[in-house]
């Protein structure tokens, strides 16, 4: 293996957020009862014109001019033919030699390197439907036909299945910065094509197999060791690598080849005659660079610059732009912003990913946020009860706060003598440590407050149970 170079080249697919579809009015969502968002125009019947959804186009430019790339001026569309079910038409109107956007770059971190990928091109294509296999009948849905989906081929810059992944995690927190897309894997708004080859290190690129429709990051990173462990061993056996088109199962732990790869010309490409070229001015593309969000490298110095966080605290919370814009957002409330940045980094983070969510879809929201920091800072309620029952509360009722905390009875406790009747209750379950403890074993102190703290669901604040604490122990009639 050491002998070799691996050399991977990825084409993302990513379906664009706008309202409808790309060349049609029809709603662009996921899911929905089969074959009920479709009109004339995108299952293809003979006679039916496509017009351009013109916000798909400005996605595309954003999506450019955020991975650096030169935007087109004058573009075009073209017809690649193609026969398969899911595609009614026999043709897809994609972007052949004159793509929206090319030559980009993006850097991505990598085991604490600074690494780049070449864009090739960004162009902007239609998705096709979804064929749907079930009890040996194949199903169509055509409601995915026609969504504006956008293509990012990068170059062969990626050299191991670790550093596509890493590549891939960056990318997809850019295209989701900027708004054009939710880069949904699960629900299929990403997708990707691997390019691999290999060949003996110092030689030119070897001949290279495309493993199509990808759809985990995990996934990708498995079928790229795969892959290149299974090109390298015919190479190793003084074999050749074939062009192929292949396919990937995830549960099995295998590729499969599905056919020889087919040549550029079977597509039949030719320029779209039901649509004309599209032409951007220099004003356009400039006002949408004005629009495209500060770059995550910038706003990750931005945050470490002005609100004093650590370079890794910052990249947490960059990492996500529903986490950045809920972290801005409660600053500009008047938040502190290490205290902030804890309390997303430590549990709203943490139960969002515990659930699965793919966002913040826990009920927490700056305003929300603000109101549950002003309550720690007044001491009306604790970090601890925060952690364990607050935030968990609010995700499962959706309610306010300050709600809560009454309701479930969590406003921290200050009387002492409720405090120590709290106290003296609880020692009564903890005889042998007590009689240690008097017996002159000052370390069960530390047990028996620990103890305290727990059971009382950290509403007592821990210097108070300490001093509490001590003054029963000392007394005579513990
Ligand atoms: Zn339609
Ligand atoms: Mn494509």
């Amino acid at each position: 293996m050491n002998n070799y170079t691996i050399s991977i080249g990825l084409e993302v697919h990513c379906e664009l957020k706008t309202d409808s579809k790309l060349l049609c009015s029809c709603p662009n969502e996921f899911g929905g009862e089969p074959n009920t968002r479709c009109c004339p125009v995108c299952i293809g019947l003979p006679g039916s014109m496509p017009t351009l959804n013109r916000k798909a186009v400005e996605y595309t430019v954003r999506a450019g001019l955020a991975l650096g790339c030169e935007v087109a001026k004058y573009c075009r569309w073209d017809r690649k033919n193609y026969f398969y079910p899911d595609l009614p038409k026999a043709w897809q109107i994609t972007q052949y030699d004159l793509p929206i956007a090319k030559n980009g770059v993006l850097e991505y971190d990598f085991c604490g390197k600074n690494k780049k990928v070449r864009i090739e091109r960004i162009h902007l294509e239609e998705d096709a439907g979804k064929l749907i296999h079930r009890d040996g009948v194949t199903y169509i849905d055509y409601n995915r036909c026609g969504v504006p989906l956008m293509e990012i081929v990068t170059k062969p810059d990626l050299h191991t299945p670790e550093e596509a992944v890493a590549f891939l995690t960056e990318l997809k927190n850019v295209i989701k910065y900027i708004g054009v897309s939710d880069v949904k894997m699960q629900e299929g708004s990403l997708r990707c094509d691997v390019n691999l080859s290999v060949a003996k290190k110092g030689e030119p690129l070897g001949t290279r197999t495309e493993t199509k429709n990808v759809n985990s990051f995990k996934a990708v990173g498995r079928l790229c060791k795969f892959e290149a462990e299974r090109q390298i061993a015919i190479l190793e056996k003084g074999g050749k690598i074939e062009y192929q088109t292949r396919k990937w199962d995830d549960i099995k732990n295998v590729g499969y080849c599905m056919r020889g790869k087919e040549d550029e010309q079977d597509y039949r490409y030719f320029p779209e005659p039901d649509l004309p070229p599209i032409i951007l001015t220099k004003e356009y593309i400039e006002q949408i660079r004005k629009s495209v969000p500060m770059s995550m490298r910038r706003k990750i110095q931005s945050y470490v610059d002005n609100y004093g966080l650590s370079e890794y605290d910052a990249k947490v919370l960059t990492e996500d732009k529903d986490i950045s814009d809920l972290f801005e957002e409660t600053i500009k409330l008047g938040a502190n912003s290490k205290k902030t940045a804890n309390l997303i980094m430590g549990e709203v983070l943490k139960l969002s990913k515990s659930i699965g969510s793919d966002g913040l879809n826990i009920g927490i929201n700056a305003k929300r946020l603000y109101e549950i920091l002003h309550l720690v800072d007044e001491k009306i309620i604790s970090l601890t009860s925060v952690k364990n029952d607050l935030i968990p509360a609010i995700w499962k009722t959706d309610r306010q706060p300050e709600e809560l905390i009454d309701e479930l009875d969590l406003k921290m406790i200050y009387d002492r003598e409720v405090i120590e009747n709290e106290l003296r209750k609880i020692l009564k379950d903890y005889n042998k440590e007590v009689k240690e403890y008097l017996n002159g074993n000052k370390k069960v102190f530390s047990v028996l407050s620990g103890r305290a703290m727990k059971l009382t669901k950290g509403k007592c604040d821990a210097v108070l149970i300490n001093e509490i604490l001590n003054k029963i122990l000392n007394s005579k009639e513990i």
